[in-house]
């Protein structure tokens, strides 16, 4: 740590801290300013106030560089810094909406900070219980803030929370070697502390890391979120015809392939426009929403569900050979659905059914589709509320569009 000293200057390193906390606090408010609707404000807020309490406190540290030295000096700076981490926490835990009974780890961090500032107040700046205090408090804190992100939900910010978790990590490392440091170098001497630079050096690192981090981690967020939006029905939840007609090209391809079958079931809500003539738009989009809730609970995990018109469903069933059982369970489902809407009354509703199979996934997707809304015609003219299944034969043995009605 002497070395690093000699190398680095301690004061040039508080000024570059105090300005690479300072541009981190601009960056946060700008992405604060901009205010993406699906980002809590308030943890953009708080990040910006972090990095302005980081650099007020490396800039009060810098006063007596211009012959300034107000009391306490070091305990200023330094429980401003360490509020700074405090803050930090307080972002991330909003930011990645996790609970906020894990802001707990601030109590702890305060009550060691108070004992600084008692001890301080009461006897003087010593810097072996200053330095150890103040990395016991910052250490907490960043331990609670890599805590936080490691555990991030999301999938879309997962990678980078993590390392940004690491990071914090290697840094509550470096602070506690710096506290041991102190505590256990006998030829420590609590006038003067040799570990600053290691302790700045380490800092700017961990500032540099960080923020784009976290700048990261709001652009990932935002491209999710424009993913998001292209891909589902924002009604429903499910995604919407164009994921189904890319999804459902690619299974014909490879049904075609390796000449397995393709099944395809094309869902409509029976009379539907009853629903709204009769209860109003809301309460379609209720039955609507309990619908698709009910069709995508009931399909299995590798099947397909979209929303691809008004009051109509697409499954790609992952298993052809079972799509018609699968159907009948869907048709099942939705006839015993109760939808309780605003007003108070349950409205009950059923849906029809075209289900549509290649033999060996011969045949193209669009073919597949006509025919499956082929079946369900028939269905609707049969009498709704039921499954009508087709089999599509190979084009060399029939031509496509010639379907065999089954049921
Ligand atoms: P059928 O049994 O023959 O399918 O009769 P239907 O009444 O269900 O069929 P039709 O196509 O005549 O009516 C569909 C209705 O769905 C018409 C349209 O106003 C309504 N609709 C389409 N999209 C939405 C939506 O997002 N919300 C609501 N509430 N209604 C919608
Ligand atoms: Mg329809
Ligand atoms: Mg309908």
């Amino acid at each position: 740590m002497q070395q690093l000293e000699m190398i680095l200057h301690a004061g040039t390193l508080i000024a570059v801290n105090a300005l690479i906390s300072l541009l981190s606090s601009l960056a946060f408010l700008l992405a604060y300013w901009i205010r993406p609707r699906f980002v809590p404000p308030v943890s953009l807020l708080a990040w910006c106030m972090a990095y302005l309490a980081f650099s007020i406190g490396f800039g009060v540290l810098m006063l007596p560089a211009f012959a300034l030295s107000p009391r306490w000096l070091g305990l200023i700076g330094n429980l401003l810094i360490d509020l700074g981490a405090a803050l930090n926490v307080v972002a991330v835990v909003l930011y990645l909406r996790r609970p906020r009974s894990e802001l707990w780890i601030l109590g702890p961090a305060a009550a060691l900070a108070l004992v600084e500032v008692g001890y301080v107040l009461s006897h003087y700046e010593n810097m072996r219980v200053m330095v150890a205090l103040g990395c016991a408090v910052r250490g907490i804190l960043t331990v609670g803030a890599a805590t936080a992100l490691w555990q991030c939900a999301d999938e879309s910010r997962r990678p980078v929370a993590r390392l940004a978790a690491a990071i914090h990590a290697l840094w509550a490392l470096l602070l506690l070697s710096r506290m041991l440091w102190w505590l256990f170098n006998p030829a420590a001497d609590g006038g003067s502390d040799p570990t600053t630079a290691f302790g700045l050096t380490s800092r700017l690192v961990l500032t540099c890391a960080i923020t784009p981090c976290f700048l990261w981690m709001l652009t990932r967020q935002l491209d999710a979120e424009l993913l998001r939006h292209a891909s589902r029905d924002p009604l429903t939840g499910l995604v919407n015809r164009r994921v189904v007609w890319e999804q459902g090209a690619a299974r014909a391809t490879q049904a075609a392939r390796h000449q397995r079958p393709l099944a395809v079931l094309m869902i409509d809500v029976d009379h539907f426009k009853k629903v709204n003539d009769g209860w109003g738009h809301a309460a379609g989009d209720a039955v609507l929403r309990a619908v698709a809730q009910t069709l995508s609970d009931t399909v299995s995990p590798g099947d397909v569900i979209g929303r691809v018109g008004g009051e109509e469903f697409l499954v790609l069933p992952a298993q052809a050979q079972r799509a018609a059982a699968l159907a009948e369970r869907l048709r099942a489902a939705v006839e015993g659905l109760a939808i309780a809407i605003e007003s108070g009354a349950v409205l009950r509703c059923t849906i029809s059914i075209g289900h549509a199979e290649t033999a060996d996934g011969s045949g193209v997707w669009q073919c597949a589709v006509t025919e499956a809304d082929r079946a369900l015609y028939v269905a609707k003219q049969a009498g709704r509320n039921r499954v009508v299944s087709v089999t599509m034969p190979a084009p060399q043995a029939q031509p496509a569009g010639a379907a065999t009605v089954l049921a």
